[in-house]
């Protein structure tokens, strides 16, 4: 796949959902991909990628910005409340503020900064053991405190599990965004960005689809 071919599938998703074309952004999941397969999106002309790992991003990202300084990243993985400065000095977009105690940093560092990225919160809709993300009972409860602390908190993520069918959890995040007012959706990777776009993602991360298998696991 290229990007072309992703971007022509996400056009087609789009309108078979009704939804105007250019409305779902794509995020590009550079992680662990080498800085040649990076180059090449970027010299296609995109520039909304997303990382998982503050230090990844802190090590790859300041070479590509100097060349491009519209790059536009966002934080798709999980975030130590140790590394929150630097997630908001690196990121535009957080896309997984899960727990109490992160937002309370992210809310202190905001006032002293003056600004905050947009943010998400990631609900982790297959009550996971090992996935982060608030659990779909605590999400509103959650959300309420998130706006107390007046945090810009945009819309919702997910990361289905990998054994059921996404569609119920896209169904379940979208869900709970609307009864909470919050109208953007981070779900769909490379395996089903368009069942997400079906149910109304505004934000879909695709990796793999895009630059190829990752070269090497993480950990
Ligand atoms: C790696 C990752 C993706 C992209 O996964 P692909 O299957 O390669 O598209 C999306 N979201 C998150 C949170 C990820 O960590």
């Amino acid at each position: 796949m290229s990007l072309q071919d992703i971007t022509a599938r996400i056009a087609k998703a789009e309108s078979a959902a009704g939804r105007a074309i250019g409305s779902v952004k794509l995020i590009a999941v550079s992680k662990v991909q080498p800085n040649e397969r990076v180059q090449a999106v970027l010299d296609q002309g995109h520039r909304c990628f997303g990382e998982n790992r503050v230090q990844e991003a802190a090590g790859k990202w300041p070479g590509f910005t100097a060349q491009f300084p519209d790059v536009d990243l966002h934080l798709i993985g999980p975030l130590q409340t140790n590394k929150a400065r630097q997630a908001m000095e690196l990121f535009s977009t957080i896309h997984s503020v899960d727990r109490p105690k992160l937002a309370k940093t992210l809310a202190r560092l905001a006032q002293e900064v003056g600004s905050c990225p947009d943010l998400f919160i990631q609900v982790n809709t297959g009550e996971e053991e090992q996935k982060a993300g608030i659990l779909p009972a605590d999400a509103d409860t959650f959300i309420a405190e998130c706006r107390d602390l007046d945090l810009p908190v945009q819309g919702l993520m997910c990361i289905p599990p990998v054994d059921e069918e996404p569609a119920l959890h896209f169904a379940l995040l979208a869900k709970i965004a609307e009864r909470n007012g919050l109208r953007d959706l981070s779900m769909g990777m490379s395996g089903d960005f368009e069942k997400a776009i079906a149910l109304g993602a505004t934000h879909v991360r695709v990796g793999s689809a895009i630059f190829g298998e990752r070269v090497k696991p993480q950990e």
